[in-house]
C-alpha cells in the first residue's frame, strides 16, 4: 500500500508547502487529516500530481485546527464526500461538515473504511485539561499493520495497544504521525521507545507534535527503520 505525505512541518522538496499539522493520502483514495490550510494542501497536491477526483473519503483524526484546516476548501471543491469523525468532536466541526454537504460519519468503534483501511474508532484523550478524543488510521498489508496518528493526544502507546487488541494475530509494521511528545522529558520518551520495541513495532516515523528530541531519540533507536516523514515523501507499507 502507498502512503503519500501531503503535508508536514518539513518537506522533501522546496516547492512543497510546510507548516503545522499533518496530512497523508493512502492509495490515492483515503485522505487522513488535511493540515492547517487548504492553500498549503492544494499546493502540495498539485506538486505531487495527486488526482483530487480520486479521493473518496476523508478521515479526520481529532478536532484540532491543524488537522482539519484544509478540509473546508476540499469539501468546497468536492461535494458529497464521506468525512469520518468521532462522536466526541465539537458541534462547530460537525455543523460545518454538514453545511458543506458532506456525509459526516461518527465512529465509536473499529470500522472498515475501505479495503485494508480501518479507523481505530474513538479513543478517549485529553488536551489542555479537556477531553480530546482521537481516531488512528490503520492499514493492513502483507507487511503487517501500519498505524497513523494525528497528534496521539490519548497517548501514542495507548493508541497502538488499542489497535493491536483488534488485530491480535498481526505484527505491527509501522507507526507514524504525531506522537505528541514535544512537552515530555527524556525519560518519558525513552519509555515510549521501549514500549515500541516491546510491542515489536518494526518501523517508526514520529513527526509534527512529536518534538525534535523524540524524533532524534527514535532515529537513534530505530536507525535504518526510522521513517523520515516530510511533505512529498511516499512510503510503501
Ligand atoms: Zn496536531
Ligand atoms: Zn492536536
Amino acid at each position: 500500500m502507498k502512503v503519500q505525505i501531503l503535508f508536514d512541518n518539513e518537506a522533501a522538496a522546496s516547492q512543497l508547502s510546510v507548516g503545522w499539522g499533518l496530512s497523508c493520502l493512502v492509495d490515492g483514495r483515503v485522505l487522513f487529516d488535511t493540515g492547517e490550510s487548504d492553500s498549503f494542501l492544494f499546493n502540495n497536491i498539485d506538486a505531487m500530481n495527486v488526482d483530487v477526483s480520486k479521493i473518496k473519503t476523508v478521515v479526520i483524526s481529532h478536532d484540532h485546527w491543524d488537522h482539519w484546516g484544509g478540509l473546508w476548501g476540499l469539501l468546497g471543491k468536492r461535494k458529497g464526500m464521506d468525512v469520518y469523525g468521532c462522536p466526541g468532536f465539537g458541534d462547530e466541526f460537525k455543523d460545518k461538515v454538514k453545511r458543506l454537504r458532506a456525509n459526516l460519519k461518527e465512529l465509536s468503534i473499529l470500522t472498515k473504511i475501505d479495503d485494508n483501511i480501518f479507523s481505530s474508532g474513538e479513543i478517549p484523550g485529553e488536551y489542555g485539561g479537556r477531553p480530546m478524543p482521537e481516531q488512528a488510521l490503520v492499514l493492513t498489508s502483507p507487511k503487517g499493520l501500519t498505524i497513523i496518528t494525528g497528534c496521539a493526544h490519548p497517548g501514542i502507546v495507548k493508541m497502538v495497544k488499542e489497535v493491536k487488541l483488534s488485530f491480535p494475530e498481526k505484527n505491527i509494521y509501522a507507526v507514524l504521525g504525531g506522537f505528541h511528545l514535544m512537552d515530555k522529558d527524556r525519560d518519558h520518551i525513552a519509555g515510549v521507545t521501549k514500549a515500541f520495541r516491546d510491542m515489536k513495532v518494526k518501523k517508526a516515523g514520529p513527526t509534527h507534535c512529536s518534538g525534535k528530541e523524540a524524533e532524534a531519540f527514535f532515529k537513534d533507536t530505530y536507525k535504518e527503520d526510522f521513517i523520515a516523514v516530510k511533505s512529498g515523501v511516499t512510503l510503501e507499507v
